[in-house]
């Protein structure tokens, strides 16, 4: 039976990229060797790394003196490493869910941290809007996507200050105004790679100005001089992840999947809304197009495991939602296709037509 990967992370992936990533692990470049034994500092290799950073660059139209960099430790290390490279004083955070919460733990051993707003205590179903950021703050930090909680902030907001977000699974589905931000980080397991790579994209000139000591491992700047070859990087990831970014020009670039993102997620929101048995998470207006959430009308709660056992049994793969939300989750990343998102409305209705 065909199978439709609607999993939160590690997920799913064009199939090219998977098989062309296969055929590397077999034999890289011809060479009678795999990809995965061969030096990050080979003559092969290092074609392989300029290219993800190119077509990163490319794809998103990002401007002069920002450095695009590949590291290990996924988004959470960032969680540390960002507050470590920008926060001098003081920094902003908007409490957009978990993921959000535990960038700002991180940075409270560093400065004063202010919580521009939170929708905590609605279980983080909205964006909380109509809020200020303080003019003297070093940088704001956002989650433009949050995974857990199927909210998204999809377009770049304008702040009197610089800011630094966590685009770790939305990143690549529509264009960025890159210029609004100092730090623009994403762990590529969402919707770029496989695990163990992060893509940090950092504004040189902002870097370098906080006065305290950084670990070198901890320092944008070693990464940035050394072309994120200062160690050992994930070399199989950083492969995939070009061939995702190849594929998505490939396709017709972050435009495209915007338009994608949209046109799926309108069927699936138009599905939650029409049948009896289901009904969105989240507010109508901050619904993610990447992490579509949704539970089981309390008139028919007992139906929950029924239709995850029904569903799976027709495919559909990692639709359970985050133990925080219940309920079920679909992501739709950039490889998630219309027929995928077709399939699970089908097996909806079919439940629904049974009950
Ligand atoms: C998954 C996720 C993270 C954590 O990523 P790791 O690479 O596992 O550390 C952070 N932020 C967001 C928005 C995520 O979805």
């Amino acid at each position: 039976m065909k199978k439709y990967n609607f999993n939160a992370g590690p997920s799913m992936l064009p199939r090219e990229v998977i098989e062309n990533t296969a055929k590397q692990i077999l034999e890289f470049n011809g060479g009678g060797l795999s990809l995965a034994e061969i030096s990050h500092r080979s003559k092969d290799f290092q074609p392989i790394i300029d290219e993800a950073e190119a077509l990163a660059k490319e794809l998103l139209d990002i401007p002069e003196g920002y450095s695009v960099i590949f590291l290990g430790g996924g988004a959470s290390l960032e969680f540390c490493m960002i507050p470590y490279n920008f926060l001098i004083n003081k920094a902003a955070y908007l409490n957009t869910g978990i993921w959000a919460k535990k960038a700002m733990k991180e940075a409270k051993l560093f400065g004063e941290v202010v919580e521009v707003a939170s929708s905590a205590d609605a279980n983080y179903s909205f964006i909380p809007k109509g809020w200020t950021v303080p003019t003297d703050v070093d940088y704001l930090h956002i989650t433009s996507n949050n995974t857990i909680y199927g909210t998204e902030m999809r377009t770049d907001i304008d702040v009197p200050v610089r800011m630094i977000a966590d685009m770790s699974s939305d990143l690549f589905s529509r264009p960025v105004d890159v210029a609004k931000y100092d730090c623009i980080y994403a762990g590529a397991q969402k919707n770029l790679s496989m695990a163990g790579v992060t893509i940090v994209i950092a504004k040189n000139d902002a870097l370098g100005r906080v006065p305290r000591q950084i670990p070198t491992m901890l320092d944008y700047r070693t990464h940035i001089e050394k072309g994120s070859m200062f160690n050992t990087p994930p070399v199989i990831p950083i492969y995939t992840a070009m061939e995702t970014l190849r594929w998505i020009k490939a396709n017709g670039g972050v435009q495209a999947m915007d338009k994608l993102a949209k046109e799926r997620a309108e069927i699936l929101y138009a599905e939650i809304d029409r049948n009896k048995l289901f009904r969105g998470t989240v507010k109508e207006e901050d619904r993610s197009l990447m992490s579509i959430c949704f539970v089981i009308n309390d008139e028919y709660a007992e139906l929950e495991k029924p239709f995850l056992e029904f569903a799976t049994g027709r495919g559909m793969v990692g639709i359970k939602g985050h133990r925080s939300v219940g309920g079920f989750r679909a992501s739709c990343y950039n490889a998630q296709t219309i027929e995928g998102v077709e399939a699970l409305v089908s097996v909806m209705q079919e439940f629904e037509a049974n009950h």
